[in-house]
């Protein structure tokens, strides 16, 4: 029965503001909006949809799982052009699904939130330009790679050339025939050096760890494969399901370690592929010391072929300084550039942060993780009432797609906002059930070879422990598709009700 809440609400309406226009942003709003929650906002930094797909524009930009598993499933592409797609292909299409799916006009874009605090039983929102907003229920879906990390090296303000973090690309800059140097040697890097090799005058690759690489071809799919995508569906759920079984076969068997045959294929791919450095010195350069898997595997048609180009080197020796003309390193030698790209990746502990949350009690997220991040679930965190987080800390990221992710804890979200709104309560997660969770997690996140693999890695806490999911896939879906445990919660009575 519809009654009114002491603020004048019709019980059941919740105001809800989700940050962030991205994969998990524009997915969360478009499930809300099937679920009948239409008093919606997206409020977003930037200026057009696509998360970390708008923000990267480098030379080469594309991803590295296959695309139609990329995707959301209920929403198939049958135009992809490559089985890998390039960026912007991606971002175009986060755009097309919120336009289709009728979300685009529920975005603010320009509108960055630099403060949260749940006050009066609400969230209070501000954004960076003073001006406030009520929600009853706040959702992050910030991502997790969205805060360039720069690295601490002497001298790096005082370089006299062009320079800038990969996820900032200056375009103004031209490249041609310039001397350029990357740091780093991650995902980013080696696609950036697949692109850039051959054209700059010289490319200076700064290697501190080197990575496997895993060799995977990336064939462009025929305009008659395409007419046939998007004459028949079933085409495409089939390219998404056998994408999907390949892919978590893969990575649950080979990277969590259940399946001898997929451990075995993902070690003869990158050894394989490492076999075709011909030079026996470059070659031993690029020899990771450490399991593979242990960080995340690059996936590179191109890299090994790239950095054999002569003109391209491979610099193992430790960087010591940036000097207005060039790179230092701890053999003396000074390399010479006119262009330094920064791709040394993000601060990956960050999730939704620099954003100030303030919870029940004046309780700040700052002390909340203070030693390190903590969620329930992966969704929500304890004294945040009616809080929650798409991709937040030990999401599956290491191992399953972001966006299989998002859909299954986007559907569990809904099921804790449904109860939020019939039942006019704030839910947060229990302090205690949240920590004795957190054990389970973080107890088989250090048998995993994240932890044991040998390396040092963006997955991994100050502590040296993975903050990802540790479990199969299968678990991760079984603890998405079951209902709230009521008993894990604090659920607390909102406002008072008052006789319609
Ligand atoms: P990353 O994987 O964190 O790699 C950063 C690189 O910078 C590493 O080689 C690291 O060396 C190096 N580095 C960091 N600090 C340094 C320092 N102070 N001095 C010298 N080198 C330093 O970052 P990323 O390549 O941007 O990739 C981040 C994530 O983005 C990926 O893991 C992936 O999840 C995602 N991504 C995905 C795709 C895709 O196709 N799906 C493409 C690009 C990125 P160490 O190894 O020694 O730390």
């Amino acid at each position: 029965m519809t009654g009114q809440t002491s603020q004048g609400q019709e019980q059941g309406h919740v105001r809800i503001a989700i940050i962030g226009a991205g994969m998990g942003g524009v997915l969360m709003a478009i499930k809300l909006k099937e679920a009948g929650f239409t008093d919606l906002v997206i409020l977003e930094k930037g200026d057009r949809v696509g998360g970390t797909w708008r923000e990267n524009t480098y030379p080469g930009l594309h991803c590295d799982f296959p695309s139609h598993f990329y995707s959301y499933s209920f929403f198939q592409n049958p135009n992809w052009s490559r089985r890998f797609s390039p960026g912007p292909e991606i971002r175009e299409y986060l755009e097309s699904a919120a336009h289709v799916f009728g979300v685009h006009d529920a975005i603010r874009f320009n509108s960055k939130v630099v403060d949260g605090q749940w006050e009066n039983d609400a969230w209070t929102i501000t954004l960076d330009s003073g001006e406030t907003l009520v929600a009853d229920i706040l959702i992050t879906a910030t991502g997790y790679l969205h805060v360039p990390n720069f690295p601490d090296i002497a001298g790096l303000e005082s370089f006299a050339g062009a320079k800038f973090h990969t996820a900032q690309w200056d375009h103004s800059v031209p490249l041609a025939d310039k001397r350029i140097g990357i740091i780093g040697t991650g995902s980013t890097a080696t696609q950036l050096v697949a692109e850039l090799a051959g054209k700059a005058a010289k490319l200076t690759v700064f290697q501190r760890t080197p990575q496997w690489v895993a060799q995977q071809d990336n064939p462009a799919y025929t305009e008659a494969e395409k007419q046939a995508f998007a004459a028949d569906p079933s085409l495409l759920a089939k390219m998404y399901q056998d994408e999907k079984v390949e892919m978590v076969t893969l990575a649950d068997g080979a990277i969590l370690g259940g399946n001898a045959d997929a451990r075995a294929f993902l070690e003869g791919n990158v050894r394989d592929n490492l076999a075709r450095v011909k030079d026996p010195e470059l070659r031993r350069k690029l020899t990771p010391d450490y399991a593979p898997g242990c960080k995340r595997i690059v996936i590179s048609p191109r890299f090994y072929e790239a950095i054999q180009d002569p003109g391209c080197e491979l610099v193992t020796n430790r960087i010591t300084a940036v000097e207005p003309s060039g790179v230092r390193t701890a053999d003396g030698a000074l390399h010479a550039l006119d262009v330094l790209v920064i791709a040394t990746g993000y601060d990956t502990q960050a999730y939704f942060r620099p954003l100030r949350l303030i919870g029940a009690g004046g309780q700040r997220i700052e002390d909340i993780w203070r030693e390190r991040p903590v969620a329930f679930r992966t969704m929500t965190v304890p004294h945040m009432p009616n809080f929650f987080m798409v991709e937040g800390p030990f999401s599956p990221i290491g191992n399953v797609c972001a966006f299989l992710t998002a859909e299954l804890q986007v559907a569990h979200i809904i099921k804790l906002i449904r109860i939020a709104a019939e039942q006019d309560v704030a839910i947060a997660p229990r302090e205690d059930a949240t920590a004795a969770l957190l054990a389970t997690y973080r107890d088989a996140a250090r048998k995993t070879i994240w932890a044991t693999g040998g390396c040092v890695s963006w997955y991994q806490d100050s502590e040296g422990v993975p903050t990802l999911y540790p479990f199969p896939n299968q678990t991760f879906e079984a603890e998405m598709t079951a209902d709230p445990d009521l008993a894990e919660y604090v659920v607390t009575p909102r406002h008072a009700q008052v006789p319609a």
